[in-house]
């Protein structure tokens, strides 16, 4: 719900009261299965966790609001809330995603929802006015990722929407990378928004969590009792941790973002790096639509070096000292990812280095350490 308080203040206070009956300033973590009856029906709104927790309702709340959402539903992980997502389609029904995705949405689109009748096309969205002549009689959803994993390419939004305008066609956006501090997918027309709030939204490497946001009430019923029916729900530490975290958000996202300027510029400058995959260079091909839809460019950088070798990048990969090896991003510490045999290894080889996923290209989620450590970790690693 659109709030007058601001994006920090939000993500403070948003859904959270002072408890009830201590005055506990946090939200307790309301560890229970099951909440005591008065007589057959009668509750205070919580009858059984897997519906509602109250932990979870509040963080609910908050996501929503930083969303600029009527609702927020939490899931037990980022790919638990895509699942609920697919839910809402039918055998027969066809879905246009991004070609450049998260290998994991990936997988569960190819390897589980296809068998079961629902077709997915990966297509280039970069020029968006092009949506139209791809759509089908069959297609019920378009699923953005921007900006893309890995190759950080910027899809327009509000583009996206006006090409489905006056269809019957959820548009799905997976604002994981941005965050909802750099973008409001919402408020650009788009009808779902999905989170991994193992990312940017817990910010600190401690929890696997999901949400997604709607301000469609008919679609939030359908999400919310596919969400109790199939139960992928979280439980409430986990809740808990995301909404420790998310109090930090706006904090965090200033300091990833600049500390991803400098990176990305030490990259583009350095004679051993062939290409550098920022959406905040002004040539980068989408560049003018990233500062209209995105509030800053973010912390995640991806790159290529010279002579394209998988050795040399995996060399490198191994030598980084502070940048630690490892999936995932969006966490305090700095992460570096070789795609094609990490985040993306379930992408078929093909399929890949056609979207661009080429052997040497390495991902860095930029943390929030101090950037000149960074860059000479960087620099060392480069050789
Ligand atoms: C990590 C990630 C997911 C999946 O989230 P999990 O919490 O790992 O299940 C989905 N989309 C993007 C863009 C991601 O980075």
């Amino acid at each position: 719900m659109k709030s007058n308080l601001r994006f920090g203040t939000r993500a403070i206070h948003a859904g959270q009261e002072p408890d009830p009956s201590t005055g506990a300033i946090m939200t307790p973590i309301y560890q229970t299965s099951t909440f005591v009856q008065e007589s057959p029906g009668k509750h205070k709104g919580y009858a059984y966790a897997r519906g509602k927790n109250p932990t979870r309702v509040a963080l609910e709340k908050c996501i929503a609001s930083l969303e600029n959402a009527k609702h927020g539903l939490c899931f037990g992980s980022g790919q638990g809330a895509e699942d609920a997502i697919i839910k809402l389609l039918r055998p027969g029904d066809e879905v246009l995603a991004t070609d450049d995705l998260y290998g994991g949405s990936y997988r569960m689109f190819v390897k589980v929802f296809e068998p079961l009748g629902i077709s997915f096309r990966f297509v280039n969205m970069h020029d968006a006015s092009k949506l139209k002549s791809e759509l089908s009689e069959k297609t019920r959803m378009i699923w953005i990722e921007t900006p893309t994993n890995p190759l950080m390419k910027i899809i327009d939004i509000k583009k996206c929407v006006e090409a489905v305008a006056g269809k019957n066609i959820i548009i799905v956006v997976d604002n994981t990378f941005a965050s909802p501090y750099l973008q409001n997918p919402l408020d650009l027309g788009a009808h779902i928004v999905t989170h991994s709030a193992t990312k940017y939204l817990s910010g600190h490497s401690d929890v696997v969590h999901g949400a997604l946001c709607t301000n469609d009430d008919k679609l939030h019923e359908q999400l919310a009792f596919i969400a109790n029916s199939c139960g992928a729900v979280p439980g409430p530490m986990d809740s808990f941790l995301v909404m420790r975290g998310l109090k930090t958000l706006h904090v965090r996202m200033e300091r990833h973002c600049s500390n991803g300027k400098a990176v990305a510029e030490f990259l583009r400058n350095h004679p051993k790096v062939d290409k550098v995959y920022w959406p905040g260079f002004s040539d980068h091909p989408n560049h003018a639509i990233a500062k209209s839809q995105m509030k800053d460019f973010g912390g995640m950088i991806s790159f290529t070096l010279k002579g394209n070798s998988m050795e040399e990048a995996f060399a490198m990969a191994s030598r980084t000292k502070v940048f630690s090896l490892a999936e995932s991003l969006g966490g305090v510490e700095s992460l570096i990812g070789h795609p094609a045999s990490m985040t993306h290894a379930s992408i078929p080889a093909e399929i890949r280095q056609k979207s661009g996923v080429l052997d040497s290209l390495l991902r860095l989620s930029v943390g929030i350490e101090d950037v000149e450590d960074l860059i000479e970790d960087l620099r060392q690693a480069i050789g």
